[in-house]
């Protein structure tokens, strides 16, 4: 990949730094007078700056947060201890409003058009409200839909006639292939896809095997995916020519870092992505958040679209999902990528479980109406694509659904749980 200078924005860290300074939590979590962060900010080594992680929020709660005029909070799961309950003050939520209207702006929406609104707006989901938000900012008549009731969906869809749609693809997916015969034409369907809380393209810019199956049957002409946290918001989508997603760079600073080193990754390399927040006021104020997930790479070349803002590969994991399969780092997305070539495959799960000797193990379990030939299949294919190949194990597909059911209860009740630590080892649960 050919390589771009680029460099931070400068002046507007510095703001940032000398508003998050007066957080308590910052100074102490620094280790450093305000002189001193100044001083590595302006000779390019902001990267010595310690980064924060969810568990701080949840530790220092007090020390971080201000309420301010908040107008809403957001809740973000995954951490014992206290909830990180973020209060989002009202000129901040119209900034993370409007990064995501850019999305359906992209689309081509316009006032009159409508939207078929599949998120879920429960009290542990950011996007959902934020769409809804965004949608009336752009003009646009939401129809919100719980993806459970299908009849309304199918309703909406046969007297509304909604050329857009807003929903995560694995969901989608599962509408259209639960509902089989029953799932209308798609010349009745949305033309236009946001796809949201969930990846929907790979590290070649290419549409997953999932959201290529979701535009089938769908009939999609265009999909268009985001990413954000419920921690700082909105940090960018695609555009229509499909180049990774473009940074809301008016908003936030994206860093590409090693998370075991904390160094800058190498340009074209993946890393762990760190958020700076640039629009003031924030309940939250990020000045180096590290989210957990890995990102493919960045890209500061000017896109074919003629925007200039940096471009950030597609999500391709998280820290806390890596695999060691055979001393080798593998995420569980790439392993479902490969699975998506398999359409046998009604459903799978990664599964990770105590071993005496590794520490921790991982095997990939395939729905049970298969044959034993298709696991060395899968196995094979695996070894292509990833070099190793986890333990593929064909088990009844109830199990699945089973452990899926009870991970999803647990945690936000929007994302479809695709990797689950067991307890035990593998054998107590077959
Ligand atoms: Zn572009």
């Amino acid at each position: 990949m050919e390589v771009v200078a680029f460099s931070a924005p400068v002046k507007r860290i510095m703001a940032v730094i000398e508003q998050a300074w007066r957080r308590p939590f910052y100074p102490i979590h620094w280790g450093k007078d305000l002189k001193q962060i100044h001083e590595l900010v302006r000779n390019g080594e902001y990267y010595r700056i310690p980064v924060i992680r969810k568990r701080d929020l949840s530790q220092h709660w007090g020390e971080l947060m201000e309420y301010g005029d908040f107008t809403d909070v957001v809740s973000s799961s995954g951490t014992t201890g206290r909830p990180v309950d973020l209060p989002v003050h009202r000129l901040q939520e119209l900034v993370w409003v409007d990064c995501v209207s850019r999305v359906l702006t992209e689309l081509g929406a316009r006032p009159g058009d409508r939207l078929l609104h599949l998120l879920s707006n429960n009290d542990m989901f950011t996007l959902g409200p934020l769409v809804l938000q965004a949608a009336k900012k752009v003009g646009l008549g939401p129809f919100r839909c719980s993806p459970q009731r299908v009849r309304r969906i199918f309703d909406v869809v046969h007297y509304h006639q909604p050329a857009f749609v807003v929903g995560n693809p694995v969901v989608m997916l599962n509408l259209a292939e639960e509902q089989g015969h029953n799932f209308p034409d798609p010349e009745c369907l949305p033309d236009y896809a946001y796809f949201g809380a969930c990846g929907s393209f790979d590290a070649d810019n290419q549409l997953t095997p999932v959201a290529q199956r979701v535009k089938d049957l769908w009939g999609l002409k265009e999909t268009l995916n985001e990413y954000g946290c419920s921690e700082v918001g909105s940090i960018g989508h695609e555009c229509l020519s499909h180049a990774g997603f473009h940074i809301n760079d008016d908003a936030v600073y994206v860093e590409l870092i090693d998370p075991d080193s904390g160094m800058p990754v190498p340009p074209g390399q993946p890393g762990e992505v760190v958020v700076t927040s640039l629009s003031m006021p924030r309940g939250f104020l990020a000045v180096r958040y590290a989210t957990g997930d890995i990102a493919s790479w960045m890209d500061y070349r000017p896109c074919a679209c003629g925007r200039s803002t940096p471009r950030m590969g597609a999500i391709i994991g998280r820290i806390d999902h890596q695999l060691k399969i055979q001393g080798q780092t593998v995420f569980p997305d790439l392993i479902f990528d490969v699975l998506g070539e398999f359409p046998e495959v009604s459903d799978a799960l990664v599964v990770r479980y105590p071993d005496p000797v590794l520490g921790h193990n991982a095997e990939v379990w395939i729905g049970y109406d298969t044959s034993a030939n298709l696991n060395e299949h899968v196995s094979a294919a695996m070894l292509r694509r990833l070099a190793v190949s986890p333990h593929v194990r064909s088990v009844p597909i109830d199990l699945i659904r089973k452990i899926k059911a009870e991970k999803m209860a647990s945690g936000n009740g929007v994302k479809v749980p695709r990797l689950v630590d067991l307890p035990q080892h593998v054998e107590a649960y077959l």
